[in-house]
């Protein structure tokens, strides 16, 4: 395993960003060297490591503006509005300017779905791009004015709630020393025992039970024990986790110290993702005043927490990838056995808990167990919060119950248009078309799963190239530790290539369902477990528009001979008429 070989170098990540902050990106051999000099590590291996990160291969240039290539964005006309940019002033994603003022690219969802289209400007989101905004830009651009001298109002990032329950309520007026201080948080044996009560699943998406997690940390062996929040909000779709952080950070810090109290832990780690790096220097200052006012590190609450910042890694959001981020290595998942409970930060045991779990752990204590069960299902306790997004009229963050109706939450958002599918729990969950039956399904583990992302697409969209779309991310982002899932990514993605550009056939179909099946069985993690289950539902649900698309032949080369020689028999002014193989036989009529 390659992890194996890395060193464990905590801090490497955050030395790393320092140096791209001061030699510019990217790394250079200079930046290199410096780096080799402060932490004794081979060159090759602080660029091994930097090579895996996304925001670590930025081109040289003096600002950065990544449009989001995401499908909501698509949706909202992000194409459109990169190929006008382009038009204005010349430059392409993939392009720098040539005096190196401006690099221009695409990246990943940045937790922005709910202000779409958008843009990261030197990690800053630019959310709601218009013509007239695009316009502007590229004037700017083609000036070389920096960021830093656009109207900075431009930059702010709404956090719009439509319906609010008891969890934001009480979010909205809790303070932390009534938090801290209540008798349920007494001693860690208290707090398990309430959460434990309470039922709460982990907010994340796989929903492992949250006080059997801390249970197995708690007894581990040895001394050190260790507690991170992800922040590494990921999925596309997904911008809960963005809404807490700016508007609750005070009650995460308060789940985090609980939970760090409950297993025994004395040091706690927000890993929060490189888009979300702008709120960075807020949550920093939030600490120290919780540091001042003896919230942290103090006799009473010894618990210290720092932040760690990711560079662009999708798969760094699965926790042993995270850990191993945060050693200062690649964030290829670990092979388990052992588990993070057991063996996780510097090998030592370590629970993995999602921002708004941690947030419920400090509801859960103020509020107590039984608050928390008088909401929900039965095996999925408690309120959810949801982040809604595509086709509707109130983009935005939600509080249900668990087990509302998934017809009952996407009312609330206002859908735009007839509304034709619903991806549930982002691109690694659940496509579902948009009927009575499916409008009837409860969000909850026991009927239908789901991490609180919601994206909705009416009946101008099209499965196939959402899919397509999907296809493409999975494949850009699988950290290639594992065949299944390295081989089978590529394989969907430029299946769905051959679809898109009208050569695929049944054949090419069926030859998914193996790579899928071995996807599903064997992947290391649960990134190569689910990145197939869009094809998955693609198939079950949306059949007829993937088979529309299909030659009604058996099989058809992607590559065409044709094709490929025709710029040279242009230039050379050979065409043999017999040279001209027929790319495939004609059905007959
Ligand atoms: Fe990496 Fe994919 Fe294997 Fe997970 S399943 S370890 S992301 S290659």
């Amino acid at each position: 395993m390659a992890s194996e070989r890395q060193r464990t170098v905590p801090g490497l990540l955050q030395a790393l960003h320092r140096a791209q902050q001061h030699f510019g990106s990217p790394l250079s051999p200079a930046a290199l060297e410096a780096l080799h000099k402060e932490w004794g590590l081979p060159v090759g291996e602080i660029a091994a490591t930097a090579s895996f990160y996304h925001f670590f291969q930025a081109p040289a240039a003096c600002h950065h503006l990544y449009f989001i290539d995401h499908v909501t964005d698509h949706h909202a006309g992000i194409a459109a509005l990169v190929a006008r940019f382009a038009r204005q002033c010349g430059l392409s994603p993939g392009m720098t300017s040539a005096d190196g003022t401006y690099a221009v690219g695409w990246t990943s969802c940045a937790g922005l779905s709910d202000q779409a289209p958008a843009a990261l400007v030197d990690g800053r989101p630019l959310p709601h791009l218009t013509e007239t905004k695009i316009d502007q830009i590229a004037q700017w651009v083609r000036a070389g004015i920096p960021p830093e001298n656009w109207p900075q109002e431009w930059f702010a990032v709404a956090n719009d709630v439509y319906v609010r329950g008891p969890l934001l309520e009480w979010a909205d007026s809790a303070t932390s020393t009534a938090v801290l201080s209540h008798p349920r948080a007494a001693t860690p044996e208290s707090i398990l025992a309430e959460v434990e009560a309470a039922g709460l699943r982990g907010r994340g998406g796989a929903g492992f039970p949250t006080a059997t997690k801390w249970r197995y940390c708690r007894n581990a062996p040895g001394e050190r024990r260790y507690l991170i929040a992800n922040a590494d909000e990921g999925e596309p779709g997904t911008f809960k986790d963005r809404y807490l952080l700016t508007r609750h950070p005070d009650r995460l810090f308060d789940g985090m110290t609980l939970a760090a109290l409950a297993i025994g832990a004395h040091e706690a780690i927000l890993y929060l993702r490189a888009e979300y790096g702008y709120l960075k220097p807020k949550l920093e200052q939030i600490l120290a005043e919780r540091r001042a006012a003896g919230l942290l590190e103090s006799e009473r609450w010894p618990v210290k927490i720092t932040l760690s910042l990711g560079a662009g890694a999708y798969v760094c959001g699965e926790e042993s990838a995270l850990i191993e981020s945060l050693e200062g290595k690649p964030g290829r998942p670990r092979v388990r056995p052992p588990f993070p409970v057991t063996h996780g930060y510097l090998g030592k045991p370590t629970v993995v808990n999602n921002v708004e779990t941690l947030v419920a752990v400090a509801a859960i204590i103020a509020n107590g167990a039984s608050w928390w069960r008088s909401q929900g299902s039965a095996q999925t306790s408690g309120p959810k919060l949801f982040c809604i997004s595509g086709d509707v009229a109130r983009p935005g963050i939600y509080e249900f119950p668990s087990g509302t109706p998934l017809g009952t939450v996407i009312a609330a958002a206002q859908p735009v248009g007839a509304p034709l599918a619903v991806q549930v729990s982002g691109p690694s969950g659940t496509l579902l078309p948009v009927t009575d039956a499916t409008s009837a399904r409860l969000l909850a583990f026991e009927d239908l799963p789901c991490n609180g992302t919601i994206m909705l697409f009416n009946e101008t969209r099209d499965p196939v190239a959402i899919v397509a779309h999907f296809a493409r991310f999975f494949a850009h982002e699988s950290c290639g530790f594992c065949t299944p899932c390295r081989v089978g990514t590529q394989l969907i993605a430029r299946t769905f290539r051959k679809i898109e550009e009208g050569l695929a056939t049944r054949f090419d179909l069926e030859r998914l369902a193996p790579a899928l099946e071995a996807m599903r069985l064997a992947s290391n993690c649960g990134f190569g477990l689910s990145a197939g289950n869009p094809v998955r539902d693609l198939v079950a649900h949306f059949r007829a528009s993937l088979e529309e698309r299909l030659q009604p032949h058996d099989f058809v080369p992607a590559f065409s001979l044709d094709a490929e020689l025709a710029a040279t028999r242009a230039l050379t002014q050979r065409d043999d008429p017999h040279a001209h193989l027929a790319q495939f036989e004609q059905p007959e009529a």
